[in-house]
């Protein structure tokens, strides 16, 4: 029976399939692993079914055991491996799409209602019982009739584009290539992001974090946008600077803000706790228990998959 390390706590479900299937390392009290912890733990095992908050870098990747064969993610982005450093060890990658298309694109509407209709505000005042009534009390932005930019339309993003379609949004969108007429369904596709930065009036940062991405949304790209904006990230932290995102929003160059994930998580920047325009959610994105069931399921299946045939569908490296 192969031997499995399993990172993070898991649904019960989950945990009782991988026990009838492995030999298995629970993380029964859900620690937080420090990279020498996971070296440790991982010896004599086959496989590391891991989670976004592994840190598996070049460093730790190169340490692991002889044995690791696979890294099975429980996540769709995989930022938190190395996936050269991986190849090198001849360890395959894979990780969890589609199962958490629904969920995650849920949050990343109610990202863009929370900031255009200054929810954490409201919530605020609410709770406070100190708010009266005023025909212009917490006036915010309507969705009908405005331009959703779209960065990033792939699973998430396309999900996204249907739901704000459905409440009057004009969707464009960028990517580095334009998807077909079906996959658009009407969008309007900008080659070049600026070129996308200067229609949205409300910005969905849907793409993976990569080399290419980081910092993406920095100051320069900013100033793209139209005076009053909205910006709204479902995706990964590491995409927006921080520091320009805040200065745009003290500026009101940017309206608000609705994030789901940071730079560093748990320790966002403390610019947007300060922030009355700021919406924020602990990365909420993938956490509904059908979505987090059937992650972990295709993680376990993909395992499987993997020790079967030595390939699997998922394999990102
Ligand atoms: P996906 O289907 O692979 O879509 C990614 C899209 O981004 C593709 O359309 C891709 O198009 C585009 N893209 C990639 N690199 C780009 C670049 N350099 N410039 C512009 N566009 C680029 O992935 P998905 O399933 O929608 O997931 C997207 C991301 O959401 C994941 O990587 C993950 O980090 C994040 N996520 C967050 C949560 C959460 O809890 N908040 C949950 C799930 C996923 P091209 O290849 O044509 O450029």
């Amino acid at each position: 029976m192969k031997k499995i390390l399993v990172t993070r706590k898991l649904l019960r479900s989950n945990e009782d399939k991988l026990k009838s299937l492995y030999d298995v390392k629970l993380n029964l009290n859900d620690e937080l692993y420090s990279q020498d912890k996971l070296i440790e733990l991982s010896k004599g095992c086959d496989g590391i079914l891991s989670a976004l908050t592994d840190k598996l870098d070049d460093q730790t990747i190169s340490k692991l055991p002889e044995s690791i064969k696979i890294l099975s993610n429980f996540a769709v982005g995989f930022g938190n491996i190395d996936l050269e450093a991986a190849k090198k060890r001849n360890i395959a990658v894979t990780n969890t799409p589609e199962v958490l298309t629904d969920a995650t694109a849920e949050i990343g509407i109610l990202l863009i209602l929370g900031a255009c209709r200054r929810a954490a505000e409201g919530i605020e005042g609410a709770k406070a019982s100190n708010w009266k009534w005023s025909a212009d009390y917490l006036i915010g932005k309507q969705l009908t009739g405005t331009r959703l930019g779209i960065l990033g339309m792939g699973r998430i993003g396309q999900k996204i584009a249907k739901i704000a379609r459905s409440l009057g949004m004009i969707i464009h969108y960028h990517n580095r290539s334009k998807l077909n007429d079906e996959k658009e369904n009407g969008a309007i596709y900008h080659e070049k992001l600026d070129s996308l930065l200067s229609v949205s009036d409300v910005l969905s940062v849907c793409c993976p974090a990569s080399k290419e991405t980081i910092n993406l949304i920095n100051k320069e790209a900013l100033e793209k946008l139209p005076q009053g904006a909205v910006v709204t990230n479902v995706a990964r932290g590491d995409i927006v600077d921080d520091e320009a995102l805040i200065d745009a929003l003290d500026r009101r160059k940017v309206y608000a803000v609705g994030l789901d994930v940071y730079k560093g998580e748990p320790n966002l920047n403390p610019g947007y706790t300060k922030h009355k325009s700021a919406f924020i959610l602990p990365h909420l994105g993938s956490a509904t228990k059908e979505t987090r069931t059937a992650m972990a399921n295709l993680a376990i299946d993909n395992m499987t998959e993997f020790f079967e045939t030595g390939g699997c569908k998922n394999k990102v490296n």
